[in-house]
């Protein structure tokens, strides 16, 4: 019986691979999801006998579209666009836009594959979807930014409606971008179907706790981590890579909470301060001026700046909290990281850790909170904005972060709950995904082939 599962998924993963040939982001997360779920297929064959994973691996649509725009010296320019929509099964389509050079099918249908089970793991009903653009929006100007995004909508309104498809921000892609992309959706729509978008400015139907919600989500699965082993953020130092959306709000909490924080990053280097991070300078540098980090150590002489990004991980620490990009760890920096005493991972970023570096904490008992988990607050606060657009009103601050709060915390219960049923205490990537899963194939069995 245990060969069967494990054939099935293999032979899943097989098809996968020559599906899509050299996607190879895709492929590591199909790859993570599928060995977690062999326990599943034991104690259920049901799902092997629907070939629920033959379905969940083929999104249910992809479109890659031309986006022409004018740059500023009038010369025009062409991106490819990308949306996936993954799997409706239990909600529309809910998953971020992503704009940067890396973007490719591969990018977007790993970022996409995830999202189902992540959704799925917040309790609400929203399926998997993303999506996003090779666009680099670095050194663009306002305008720049203006008309490419306008010019992307103006082929992905097609996709897309509040109860269809709904996007949200990626790196690259924050209140500003929604902004335009809601205009230009209105513009062509008529109406104003606020739920189309979420992350959408507070003045226009945008809910409180939106910006702050994936580093607020990821602190607080973490700080259940550290409960279950009786510690907690109080004095502890924190490295958090990335300077972000993400990264500056895990690092208020933290820091909200007693944590020093003592490292964050961008895609050039990392800065060291060892006083604690200053996320008043943090904030203004990257959410106002848009500079790079380096400039912190003009402000802040004590502070170190190193170029490149992996040397983040050879500062000793106690948390550590992955907030960039998809394979920012690798396995030496995880064993830097574990022989250094680091306690507790916590993925804010999508799939931060490549699988040999999840295996490196996993045997080394060292707390680890996957990103499924761990960043699910911000779409989780996502489909809390969706609510409150069809019920046209908006909750207060508190009201939203308390509700985060209990979503981070169920989200927790549910994945240790499952790793237990499944024979896999304490492994929370397996718990993560078998609870996402089941909730996703149970629904498909329930609406046939
Ligand atoms: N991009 C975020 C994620 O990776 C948020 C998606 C959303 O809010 O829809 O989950």
């Amino acid at each position: 019986k245990n060969e069967t599962a494990a054939k099935y998924v293999q032979s899943v993963y097989e098809t996968v691979i020559k599906r899509n040939p050299h996607e190879y982001e895709f492929h590591q997360a199909v790859k993570e999801i599928l060995d977690s779920l062999i326990p599943v297929f034991e104690k259920h064959p049901k799902y092997m006998n629907h070939s629920i994973l033959e379905r969940i691996v083929e999104p249910e649509r992809i479109v890659s579209f031309r986006v022409p725009w004018l740059d500023d010296n009038g010369n025009v320019q062409v991106n490819r666009g990308f949306r996936v929509q993954f799997n409706s099964a239990i909600g529309p389509y809910k998953g971020g836009l992503r704009f940067h050079p890396s973007v490719n099918a591969s990018i977007i249908k790993f970022l996409g594959f995830e999202q189902i089970f992540k959704n799925s793991l917040t309790g609400q009903p929203i399926g998997g979807g993303k999506g996003g653009s090779d666009f680099d929006p670095k050194g663009k100007s306002d305008n720049e930014i203006m008309r490419f995004t306008q010019s992307f909508m103006t082929e992905l309104y097609k996709y897309i409606g509040p109860d269809v498809d709904v996007p949200a921000g990626d790196i690259g892609v924050g209140a500003r971008e929604i902004g335009y992309m809601f205009g230009q959706y209105k513009r062509i729509r008529g109406g104003n179907e606020a739920g189309v978008l979420t992350g959408k400015g507070i003045i226009y139907g945008g809910s409180l706790t939106r910006t702050e919600a994936t580093g607020y989500g990821c602190v607080y699965f973490v700080n259940e981590m550290l409960k279950s082993k009786g510690l907690d953020y109080k004095d502890s130092r924190v490295v958090i890579s990335g300077s972000g959306n993400v990264s500056i709000y895990a690092m208020e909490k933290a820091q909200q909470l007693g944590a020093k924080v003592i490292a964050c990053s961008d895609s050039s280097g990392y800065i060291y301060d060892p006083n604690g991070i200053s996320l008043e300078t943090v904030k203004r540098l990257k959410e106002v001026e848009r500079k790079r980090i380096s400039e912190y150590v003009n402000e802040h002489p004590q502070a170190v700046y190193t170029e490149g990004c992996e040397g983040i991980w050879s500062i000793p620490c106690d948390i550590a909290l992955p907030c960039a990009t998809q394979n920012e760890i690798n396995e030496e920096s995880a064993k830097i990281l574990v022989a250094n005493g680091v306690k507790a991972i916590g993925e804010g970023a999508n799939m931060p850790s490549t699988l040999e570096a999840i295996e490196v904490f996993l045997n080394n008992g060292v707390l680890f909170g996957p990103a499924k988990a761990a960043n699910a607050g911000g779409v989780a606060v996502s489909a809390l904005e969706m609510a409150q657009n069809s019920m046209r009103l908006s909750w207060t601050f508190e009201e939203v972060d308390a509700k985060l709060h209990s979503i981070m915390q169920n989200i927790y219960a549910n994945a240790v709950k499952a790793a237990d049923e499944y024979g896999y205490s304490g492994n929370l990537v397996v718990g993560a995904n078998i609870a996402g899963f089941i909730k996703v194939a149970d629904s498909m069995i329930a609406q046939g082939v």
